[in-house]
């Protein structure tokens, strides 16, 4: 449930969940649209050239404020670091 876990997965991934690239707490990373997993920026470019990126990101904020009860808005929120990296 994401409303439950999002922040320890916020948190301080090591390694992005794609590619594996360790992550040190400096980097920036951010959240995948299709899994909610920490990714690098790179993969996160390759990400966005999907085709169906814009309605899966579409779809995934909206879930994502019924589930965290937080608007996309909030820069400490779970749905905000989809879009916007963040460092740990
Ligand atoms: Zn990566």
């Amino acid at each position: 449930m994401i409303k439950d876990d999002w922040k320890e997965k916020l948190s301080c991934a090591t390694h992005c969940y794609r590619c594996d690239q360790k992550l040190d707490p400096k980097d920036p990373r951010i959240l995948s649209v299709y899994d909610h997993q920490a990714i690098c920026t790179i993969c996160k470019k390759e990400e966005e050239k999907r085709s169906d990126y814009e309605e899966v990101s579409k779809r995934t904020i909206g879930q994502c404020m019924v589930d965290t009860e937080l608007q996309y808005g909030d820069p400490q929120g779970f749905c905000y670091h989809h879009f916007y990296p963040y460092k740990c």
